[in-house]
Protein backbone atom coordinates (compact mmCIF):
# COMPACT_ATOMS: atom_id res chain seq x y z
CA UNK A 1 0.00 0.00 0.00
CA UNK A 2 1.06 3.63 -0.88
CA UNK A 3 2.18 5.39 2.08
CA UNK A 4 0.36 8.76 1.89
CA UNK A 5 3.07 11.91 2.26
CA UNK A 6 1.54 14.43 4.91
CA UNK A 7 -0.49 17.40 3.74
CA UNK A 8 2.18 19.72 5.25
CA UNK A 9 3.26 22.40 2.63
CA UNK A 10 7.57 21.82 2.55
CA UNK A 11 9.34 24.44 4.78
CA UNK A 12 10.20 27.66 1.87
CA UNK A 13 13.26 26.84 0.68
CA UNK A 14 16.13 29.37 2.24
CA UNK A 15 16.75 30.92 -1.49
CA UNK A 16 17.19 34.75 0.25
CA UNK A 17 19.62 33.38 2.36
CA UNK A 18 21.68 31.39 -0.67
CA UNK A 19 21.73 34.43 -2.56
CA UNK A 20 22.76 36.54 0.05
CA UNK A 21 25.58 34.53 0.83
CA UNK A 22 26.99 34.69 -2.60
CA UNK A 23 26.34 37.89 -2.83
CA UNK A 24 28.69 38.23 -0.80
CA UNK A 25 31.20 35.83 -1.63
CA UNK A 26 31.65 38.09 -4.71
CA UNK A 27 32.83 40.90 -2.84
CA UNK A 28 36.33 41.97 -1.08
CA UNK A 29 37.33 43.05 1.84
CA UNK A 30 39.50 45.73 2.56
CA UNK A 31 42.06 45.73 6.00
CA UNK A 32 42.76 49.47 6.32
CA UNK A 33 45.23 50.84 8.92
CA UNK A 34 48.86 52.46 9.80
CA UNK A 35 51.29 50.51 9.30
CA UNK A 36 51.64 47.65 12.44
CA UNK A 37 48.42 47.61 13.05
CA UNK A 38 47.72 43.73 12.93
CA UNK A 39 46.20 44.25 9.53
CA UNK A 40 48.87 40.95 8.56
CA UNK A 41 48.20 39.17 12.11
CA UNK A 42 44.01 39.62 12.17
CA UNK A 43 44.07 38.61 8.26
CA UNK A 44 45.40 35.31 8.79
CA UNK A 45 42.96 34.84 11.78
CA UNK A 46 39.79 35.71 9.95
CA UNK A 47 41.00 33.90 6.48
CA UNK A 48 39.09 30.83 7.42
CA UNK A 49 36.39 32.35 8.37
CA UNK A 50 35.63 34.01 5.41
CA UNK A 51 37.05 31.77 2.98
CA UNK A 52 38.70 34.74 1.31
CA UNK A 53 42.65 34.41 0.62
CA UNK A 54 45.03 37.14 1.87
CA UNK A 55 46.42 39.70 -0.46
CA UNK A 56 49.10 41.66 0.47
CA UNK A 57 50.48 44.22 -1.60
CA UNK A 58 53.43 44.55 1.09
CA UNK A 59 53.93 40.64 0.63
CA UNK A 60 53.57 40.67 -3.21
CA UNK A 61 56.38 43.57 -3.43
CA UNK A 62 58.83 42.05 -1.37
CA UNK A 63 58.53 38.95 -3.32
CA UNK A 64 59.41 41.07 -6.93
CA UNK A 65 62.49 42.79 -4.98
CA UNK A 66 63.56 39.41 -3.85
CA UNK A 67 62.88 37.55 -7.07
CA UNK A 68 64.77 40.71 -8.82
CA UNK A 69 61.63 41.68 -11.11
CA UNK A 70 60.96 44.49 -12.67
CA UNK A 71 58.39 45.42 -10.97
CA UNK A 72 60.85 44.54 -7.49
CA UNK A 73 63.23 47.13 -8.91
CA UNK A 74 61.12 49.84 -9.59
CA UNK A 75 59.31 49.23 -6.01
CA UNK A 76 62.66 48.91 -3.62
CA UNK A 77 63.94 52.47 -3.20
CA UNK A 78 60.45 53.57 -2.30
CA UNK A 79 59.88 50.88 0.50
CA UNK A 80 63.89 51.46 1.68
CA UNK A 81 62.77 54.95 1.93
CA UNK A 82 59.27 54.03 3.53
CA UNK A 83 57.48 56.14 0.89
CA UNK A 84 54.64 54.67 -1.03
CA UNK A 85 55.15 52.54 -4.06
CA UNK A 86 53.85 54.73 -7.33
CA UNK A 87 49.87 54.08 -8.05
CA UNK A 88 50.60 52.67 -11.55
CA UNK A 89 53.19 49.82 -10.10
CA UNK A 90 50.60 49.11 -7.82
CA UNK A 91 47.51 49.21 -9.86
CA UNK A 92 49.15 46.90 -12.25
CA UNK A 93 50.08 44.13 -9.23
CA UNK A 94 46.24 43.95 -8.18
CA UNK A 95 44.86 43.73 -11.51
CA UNK A 96 47.52 40.59 -12.30
CA UNK A 97 47.00 39.10 -8.96
CA UNK A 98 43.21 39.41 -9.36
CA UNK A 99 42.63 37.06 -12.33
CA UNK A 100 44.15 34.14 -10.61
CA UNK A 101 41.64 31.21 -9.93
CA UNK A 102 41.24 32.04 -6.11
CA UNK A 103 40.31 35.62 -6.15
CA UNK A 104 37.68 34.67 -8.28
CA UNK A 105 35.34 35.30 -4.99
CA UNK A 106 36.93 38.11 -4.13
CA UNK A 107 39.88 38.38 -1.50
CA UNK A 108 40.80 40.21 1.41
CA UNK A 109 43.10 43.10 0.93
CA UNK A 110 45.97 43.29 3.39
CA UNK A 111 47.78 47.09 3.08
CA UNK A 112 45.92 47.99 -0.46
CA UNK A 113 44.40 50.44 -1.44
CA UNK A 114 47.24 53.12 -0.17
CA UNK A 115 45.85 56.60 -2.03
CA UNK A 116 42.52 57.93 -3.54
CA UNK A 117 43.38 56.53 -7.02
CA UNK A 118 43.64 53.02 -5.41
CA UNK A 119 40.98 53.17 -4.33
CA UNK A 120 39.32 54.09 -7.79
CA UNK A 121 41.21 52.10 -9.89
CA UNK A 122 39.78 49.02 -7.22
CA UNK A 123 36.08 50.13 -7.37
CA UNK A 124 36.96 49.30 -11.18
CA UNK A 125 37.88 45.61 -10.32
CA UNK A 126 35.83 44.18 -7.94
CA UNK A 127 33.14 45.31 -5.53
CA UNK A 128 34.48 46.38 -2.16
CA UNK A 129 31.64 44.96 0.94
CA UNK A 130 33.49 46.11 4.03
CA UNK A 131 36.48 48.14 4.76
CA UNK A 132 37.47 47.03 8.61
CA UNK A 133 40.03 49.96 9.66
CA UNK A 134 42.13 48.90 12.58
CA UNK A 135 42.59 52.19 14.95
CA UNK A 136 45.97 52.06 16.87
CA UNK A 137 47.89 54.84 18.00
CA UNK A 138 51.17 56.06 16.72
CA UNK A 139 53.11 55.86 19.81
CA UNK A 140 52.11 52.34 19.79
CA UNK A 141 53.51 51.99 16.70
CA UNK A 142 57.01 51.91 16.53
CA UNK A 143 56.75 49.54 19.62
CA UNK A 144 54.82 47.35 17.55
CA UNK A 145 57.14 48.01 14.22
CA UNK A 146 60.54 47.51 15.64
CA UNK A 147 59.15 44.10 17.52
CA UNK A 148 58.23 42.45 14.64
CA UNK A 149 58.99 39.11 13.18
CA UNK A 150 57.70 36.19 10.70
CA UNK A 151 58.24 32.86 10.40
CA UNK A 152 60.54 32.40 7.08
CA UNK A 153 58.07 28.97 6.16
CA UNK A 154 54.28 29.75 6.43
CA UNK A 155 54.27 33.41 7.32
CA UNK A 156 53.07 33.82 11.29
CA UNK A 157 53.41 36.82 12.18
CA UNK A 158 55.22 37.22 15.67
CA UNK A 159 55.92 40.23 18.08
CA UNK A 160 59.25 39.68 20.64
CA UNK A 161 56.71 41.19 23.63
CA UNK A 162 52.93 41.40 22.45
CA UNK A 163 53.41 37.96 20.68
CA UNK A 164 56.00 35.84 20.99
CA UNK A 165 56.12 31.73 19.77
CA UNK A 166 55.11 29.74 22.47
CA UNK A 167 58.23 27.80 22.65
CA UNK A 168 61.81 30.14 22.22
CA UNK A 169 62.59 29.84 18.34
CA UNK A 170 59.48 27.49 17.12
CA UNK A 171 56.60 28.71 14.80
CA UNK A 172 53.57 27.96 16.31
CA UNK A 173 52.17 26.86 13.16
CA UNK A 174 54.15 24.77 11.28
CA UNK A 175 57.29 24.51 13.88
CA UNK A 176 60.32 25.97 11.65
CA UNK A 177 63.03 27.81 13.77
CA UNK A 178 63.37 29.95 10.41
CA UNK A 179 62.46 33.56 11.17
CA UNK A 180 62.88 36.62 9.73
CA UNK A 181 62.92 40.56 10.45
CA UNK A 182 61.86 43.04 7.11
CA UNK A 183 64.50 45.60 6.57
CA UNK A 184 62.27 48.47 7.11
CA UNK A 185 61.16 47.81 10.12
CA UNK A 186 63.79 50.33 11.91
CA UNK A 187 62.36 53.01 14.19
CA UNK A 188 63.49 55.69 11.11
CA UNK A 189 62.07 53.93 8.31
CA UNK A 190 58.58 53.93 10.80
CA UNK A 191 58.43 57.15 10.82
CA UNK A 192 58.11 58.00 6.82
CA UNK A 193 55.65 55.15 6.41
CA UNK A 194 53.66 56.92 9.07
CA UNK A 195 53.88 60.19 7.36
CA UNK A 196 52.55 58.29 4.23
CA UNK A 197 49.79 56.49 6.03
CA UNK A 198 48.62 60.19 7.54
CA UNK A 199 49.17 62.01 4.06
CA UNK A 200 48.60 59.88 1.69
CA UNK A 201 46.26 56.96 3.19
CA UNK A 202 44.03 58.27 5.87
CA UNK A 203 41.92 60.07 4.08
CA UNK A 204 40.37 57.12 2.17
CA UNK A 205 38.87 56.85 5.39
CA UNK A 206 36.02 59.31 4.59
CA UNK A 207 35.97 58.08 1.25
CA UNK A 208 35.05 54.90 2.04
CA UNK A 209 32.55 56.18 5.39
CA UNK A 210 30.74 58.17 2.81
CA UNK A 211 30.13 55.02 0.77
CA UNK A 212 28.84 53.31 3.83
CA UNK A 213 31.18 50.25 4.33
CA UNK A 214 33.55 51.72 7.14
CA UNK A 215 33.81 49.72 9.96
CA UNK A 216 36.42 51.40 13.04
CA UNK A 217 37.84 48.99 15.36
CA UNK A 218 40.31 49.56 18.25
CA UNK A 219 43.39 47.72 17.30
CA UNK A 220 44.95 48.63 20.78
CA UNK A 221 43.42 45.67 22.51
CA UNK A 222 44.29 41.76 23.02
CA UNK A 223 44.63 40.10 19.55
CA UNK A 224 41.67 37.47 20.06
CA UNK A 225 39.38 40.30 21.00
CA UNK A 226 39.92 42.56 17.89
CA UNK A 227 39.22 39.60 15.86
CA UNK A 228 35.69 38.80 17.45
CA UNK A 229 35.03 41.92 16.82
CA UNK A 230 36.31 42.28 12.93
CA UNK A 231 34.05 38.77 12.41
CA UNK A 232 31.05 40.77 13.93
CA UNK A 233 31.21 43.77 11.71
CA UNK A 234 31.61 41.00 8.50
CA UNK A 235 28.28 39.74 9.64
P1 LIG B 1 53.06 47.34 6.83
O1 LIG B 1 52.85 45.88 7.11
O2 LIG B 1 54.07 47.91 7.75
O3 LIG B 1 51.77 48.08 6.73
P2 LIG B 1 53.47 46.65 4.08
O4 LIG B 1 54.12 45.33 4.14
O5 LIG B 1 52.02 46.69 3.79
O6 LIG B 1 53.78 47.44 5.41
O7 LIG B 1 54.20 47.57 3.01
C1 LIG B 1 55.61 47.69 2.99
C2 LIG B 1 55.98 48.77 1.99
O8 LIG B 1 55.53 48.37 0.69
C3 LIG B 1 55.34 50.14 2.23
O9 LIG B 1 56.10 50.95 3.11
C4 LIG B 1 55.32 50.71 0.80
O10 LIG B 1 56.60 51.17 0.42
C5 LIG B 1 55.01 49.48 -0.04
N1 LIG B 1 53.56 49.27 -0.25
C6 LIG B 1 52.81 48.22 0.18
N2 LIG B 1 51.53 48.33 -0.21
C7 LIG B 1 51.47 49.49 -0.91
C8 LIG B 1 50.41 50.18 -1.55
N3 LIG B 1 49.14 49.69 -1.58
N4 LIG B 1 50.70 51.37 -2.17
C9 LIG B 1 51.95 51.87 -2.17
N5 LIG B 1 52.99 51.26 -1.58
C10 LIG B 1 52.75 50.08 -0.94
P1 LIG C 1 50.39 45.19 9.80
O1 LIG C 1 50.12 44.04 8.87
O2 LIG C 1 49.20 46.09 9.97
O3 LIG C 1 51.63 45.96 9.45
P2 LIG C 1 51.11 43.11 11.74
O4 LIG C 1 49.95 42.19 11.75
O5 LIG C 1 52.32 42.67 11.00
O6 LIG C 1 50.65 44.58 11.26
O7 LIG C 1 51.47 43.44 13.26
C1 LIG C 1 52.58 44.28 13.60
C2 LIG C 1 53.25 43.74 14.87
O8 LIG C 1 52.37 43.96 15.98
C3 LIG C 1 53.55 42.26 14.84
O9 LIG C 1 54.77 42.02 15.50
C4 LIG C 1 52.37 41.62 15.58
O10 LIG C 1 52.74 40.41 16.25
C5 LIG C 1 52.03 42.70 16.59
N1 LIG C 1 50.60 42.78 16.89
C6 LIG C 1 49.55 42.55 16.05
N2 LIG C 1 48.37 42.75 16.68
C7 LIG C 1 48.68 43.14 17.96
C8 LIG C 1 47.90 43.50 19.13
N3 LIG C 1 46.56 43.52 19.08
N4 LIG C 1 48.55 43.84 20.24
C9 LIG C 1 49.92 43.83 20.29
N5 LIG C 1 50.72 43.51 19.24
C10 LIG C 1 50.11 43.16 18.09
ZN1 LIG D 1 55.65 28.89 10.50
Amino acid sequence: MATLRPSVACPAKPTVKTEALHAVNMESIVLFGPPGAGKGTQAQRIMQSTGLPQVSTGDMLRASVAAGTETGMKAKKFMDAGQLVPDDVIIALIRDRIQDADASNGVMFDGFPRTIPQAEALAGITNVSHVIAIEVPDEKIVERICGRYTCGNCGAVYHDTFNPTKTEGTCNSCGSSDFKRRADDNADTVMSRLSAYHEQTSPLADWYDSKGIFHRIDGDRAIDEISTDILIALE
